[in-house]
């Protein structure tokens, strides 16, 4: 089927053209061909072989995006029993339960893990057939236990100390693997998923503004974006300085800030259940943001143990949280959205178009447009704000192929 029609009562679109009542896209290989009302595509383009597939009074939007996630190097050992030899069974587990929530692009951070260490390239290889987009950022990470562990994506399994996380030839060679501004340095310690009383560390600033200049200006000097991990207003004042592509968290980031992030074209990646020392983004910090037209996008940062301040439905999400949450974990910030008088577009944004900017990819997919990749679900309702439960999304098309669907 290389070429097919695709209708419902609803198209959520997330472009110039917003939401069109009574809407039809055609499909062909795989590519967006067209978009319209039914009324529109069936009077002009519609030819009398093509296949109709008619979704009835359901919605159709584009595929979600959770552009900062860690489901290959540390999700599966948290969520399964797994060896060396099984991990990649449970990495894919995992990313079938993401894909059957209806996201269809991943932006994964490659820290380096303590636990089970894969090279980024291996790890790469081995999902590439898997049907969702994956893009990989390559980071250090710095965690705030009682004695700080520092590791980097491409110097295996053991910790490093701090000064070669500064090192311009080891930063060099990060910044060639990278392929999109994630958490790539870690201007505060985690907590990671520790208990509070094992990171008494977490939040520790790493760097100094002169070694945060240089890196930037390493990756830069590479073409490649940076993004950072960052809560609190001293390192936030810190990235704002370094001249940081993308702040990733963002926690606790004052009024001031948000305007001169906005100045300096910078993109927010918040996280609401958590992620870092501090509470996590506010409704009213992410109203702002908005207010202020930065780019903002809401990710899991899965999977995670939502933090006791979350504002997302802390009681129905328990235990650790990931990407097949995604549309529970923006909720709250989409109705906000909403409320503040922006569309269900704008609001769908968050999930969708704007991560699709973080993971530089807005040409391939993001929105439901002519010439980009037909990756989108179908629900009973907008998601994340009239539908936030996984089970009322009937399918999800990847590359215009349909790779969930339930009844
Ligand atoms: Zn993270």
């Amino acid at each position: 089927m290389s070429r097919y029609i695709v209708k419902a009562s609803k198209l959520v679109t997330v472009s110039e053209l917003g939401t069109i009542l009574d809407g039809a896209l055609i499909i062909q290989d795989g590519i967006i061909l067209n978009v319209g009302t039914w009324g529109d595509i069936k009077q002009n383009v519609v030819e009398t072989e093509d296949t109709l597939i008619d979704y009835g009074g359901l919605v159709i939007a584009p595929g979600l995006i959770d552009c900062h996630t860690h489901l290959l190097e540390f999700a599966p050992t948290s969520l399964y029993p797994v060896t060396k030899q099984t991990q990649l069974l449970a990495a894919k587990a995992i990313l079938l339960k993401a894909l059957a929530s209806g996201i269809t692009a991943l932006g994964e951070q490659i820290c380096g893990s303590p636990m089970l260490y894969t090279d980024v390239d291996e790890l790469k290889k081995s999902v590439e057939d898997f049907p969702i987009d994956i893009s990989f950022a390559s980071t250090s990470i710095s965690i705030g236990l009682e004695t700080l562990l520092h590791f980097t994506s491409i110097t295996g399994s053991l910790c490093v100390e701090k000064n070669v996380l500064v090192q311009p030839e080891i930063v060099r060679s990060i910044a060639k693997q990278n392929e999109f501004a994630g958490e790539n340095v870690f201007i505060n310690a985690t907590p990671a998923n520790f208990a509070k009383e094992l990171v008494p560390n977490a939040g520790k600033i790493i760097y100094s503004q002169e070694e945060l200049n240089t890196i930037v200006s390493i990756f830069h000097s590479l073409n490649k974006k940076i993004g950072t991990h960052v809560a609190g207003s001293e390192g936030i004042e810190m990235a704002l300085q370094a001249n940081f592509d993308v702040l990733h968290h963002a926690h606790g980031i004052s009024s001031e800030q948000i305007e001169r992030a906005s100045k300096q074209n910078i993109h927010i990646v918040a996280t609401p259940l958590g992620g870092t020392h501090l509470p996590p983004n506010t409704i009213e910090e992410v109203k702002k943001m908005i207010q202020a037209n930065i780019t903002v996008a809401i990710s899991s940062d899965g999977y995670l143990p939502p933090h006791e301040n979350t504002v997302t439905f802390p009681k129905i999400l328990q235990g650790l949280i990931g990407p097949d949450s995604l549309m529970a974990i923006a909720h709250p910030y989409m109705k906000a959205i909403t409320q503040l008088g922006y569309d269900e577009n704008k609001a769908l944004s968050l999930i969708t178009l704007n991560p699709a900017k973080i993971l530089e990819k807005e040409s391939l997919f993001g929105s439901l447009s002519v010439g980009k990749e037909a990756n989108f679900i179908v629900s009973e309702g907008v998601p994340g704000l009239e539908v936030v439960d996984t089970d009322r999304i009937k399918a999800v098309y990847f590359r215009g192929e349909k790779m969930i669907e339930r009844s």
